[in-house]
This record gives C-alpha cells, sequence and structure tokens, in this order.
C-alpha cells in the first residue's frame, strides 16, 4: 500500500521529503558540482552542496519474506502455469509439468525460455533437486539458468544447475559456477529434497554498431543467500568445448536447461525478475 499512498499525494519531490522530515530547503533538480558552486560562489564548501533530492527513487514494497517477490517484479512463475514461457525448440506453448506450485522439467520436450525478452535485471528462481538423485559428475541432476539465450540448444550464458552436495566434477562446472568459466567462491548447496535459490543481478554485454564488443556481461550471484559470483566479467557465451566467444545481440529471453543426462528431473519454483536500467 504504500505505492498508492505515496502516488495518490502526487506531491513533489520536496514536498514529500519535507513531508517525511527529511528535507528543509528547496530541492535543487540534478546534482550539484559542488567544487564549481562553491568555487563560484567565492565560499567554502557547505554539506548541500553534495546533496540533492532528484530524481527520487520509486516506493516498491518488499515481499514480505526473503524470497518473495517485490512489487515491482514481473512474476515467472508463480506457481500456477507457465504463461510466460515457451518450449526453446518450436516457440510452442511450454509443456513442463506443473503440480503443487513446482515446475519439474521435462528432458523429452527440451528446454523453455521466457517470452519476455531482457537485458539487465535482478533474478530469483529456486531448484531442487530431488531426493533419491542418481548419477556422479555432470550427470546427477545437472540443469542450468541461461541469463540470456542466445539461441537454440545450450546458445548463451549458463549459470549451472547441478547436484554439486557431495558430488565431485570440474569446478567450473559445479553449482554456482558460470559454465566453464568461474567456478564459485564456495559451495553453498544444500542436500537434495531441499530447495535451493539463486539471486542473480546480471549486467548484459554492450556491443558497438560494427559488432565489436563495447562492454563484458557481468554477473554476480548468491546461491542460498551465499555470495558465489562477485561481478564476474564474462568472456562470452559459455560453450562446452572450446573457449567463450561474444557474438552481437539485444535483449534476450532467459531459459531453464533440459539437460540430457539420464538422471531424475530436477524442480523450479518462484521465478521472478527485475528489469534494471
Ligand atoms: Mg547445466
Amino acid at each position: 500500500m504504500r505505492t498508492r499512498f505515496f502516488s495518490l499525494l502526487a506531491l513533489p519531490a520536496a514536498g514529500a521529503l519535507t513531508l517525511l522530515g527529511c528535507a528543509q530547503k528547496p530541492a535543487p533538480q540534478s546534482a550539484p558540482a559542488p567544487a564549481t558552486t562553491a568555487a563560484a560562489a567565492g565560499r567554502q564548501p557547505r554539506p548541500e552542496d553534495t546533496e540533492y533530492y532528484t530524481p527520487v527513487p520509486p516506493v516498491v514494497t518488499p515481499g514480505a519474506t526473503y524470497g518473495m517477490p517485490p512489487s515491482d517484479a514481473v512474476v515467472l512463475f508463480g506457481g500456477s502455469d507457465l504463461n510466460e514461457w515457451v518450449q526453446l525448440r518450436d516457440k510452442s506453448p511450454a509443456k513442463w509439468p506443473v503440480a503443487d506450485g513446482v515446475l519439474t522439467v521435462d528432458k523429452k520436450a527440451g528446454g523453455i525460455e521466457t517470452k519476455r525478452s531482457f537485458t539487465n535485471y535482478q533474478l530469483h528462481i529456486e531448484w531442487r533437486i530431488p531426493v533419491g538423485i542418481t548419477g556422479s559428475g555432470q550427470a546427477r541432476g545437472n540443469s542450468g539458468v541461461f541469463l540470456a539465450s542466445t539461441g537454440p540448444g545450450d546458445a548463451g550464458y549458463e549459470l549451472q544447475v547441478l547436484d554439486s552436495y557431495n558430488n565431485k566434477t570440474y569446478v567450473n562446472g559445479q553449482a554456482g559456477s558460470i559454465y566453464k568459466q568461474s567456478p564459485p567462491l564456495v559451495n553453498a548447496m544444500r542436500p537434495p529434497g531441499e530447495w535451493q535459490t539463486y539471486d542473480v543481478i546480471w549486467t548484459a554485454p554492450v556491443f558497438n554498431a560494427d559488432g565489436t564488443l563495447k562492454t563484458p556481461a557481468y554477473v554476480t550471484a548468491l546461491h542460498n543467500n551465499v555470495l558465489v559470483q562477485n561481478h564476474f566479467e564474462v568472456k562470452g557465451t559459455t560453450m562446452y568445448i572450446g573457449a567463450p566467444k561474444y557474438t552481437p545481440h539485444g535483449a534476450t529471453p532467459i531459459k531453464l536447461q533440459a539437460h540430457g543426462d539420464p538422471s531424475p528431473p530436477i524442480s523450479f519454483r518462484n521465478i521472478w525478475i527485475r528489469p534494471l536500467p
């Protein structure tokens, strides 16, 4: 209700802040250049030289508890339907089974991706390795969150999903890794049967008009609220064989991997995203 409260008031920024007891002076419209301002006025710098009041950050109502979507989130999977998703292969409606608020991988149907495309964002997603998982290494509960799906199959940038609870594999391929580029800082894995969370900040790569890379992608990720990727500079799309490389792209869907290993399928729930500037 906070959002409505403030929007109904529709006060100018300075007025709203005065109401809250936070401001006593008219607000400048943009950040001043403090040194120049003080010098031009022929006086010593003052505290207010470096204080500004607009633009006012939007009010967002946080989720009631950790993991619940804030008021400005786009819910990609809230537990009831897959309206935000399509099959990767032919863009038909997503066919993965939904039951009891949980989405489970259908390996035969193949991967799914969002209908919407995104650039920079904050993502929350929860996943669970089933009790009784079988296999070892990469063949044990393998899936993945492609932070940008740049094409069919595994094209894109994969944040690995795997059972990494007492399961040895190459470290830059375990859960929380940027696949074959960056191992997680720590292994924060819960055992099979328990829900895991990923919270991700994705900064998309930017390309020049001629297709060359202007700025790389960056990823920060938390696994079960533990930092596992700290503003990692992504080297390009994640490759099973060969070196990562960048190919120009714009806004992209987010993709969930249907990995071909024979272990029982994993599940997802509570997926939401906040597009960022
Ligand atoms: Mg994977």
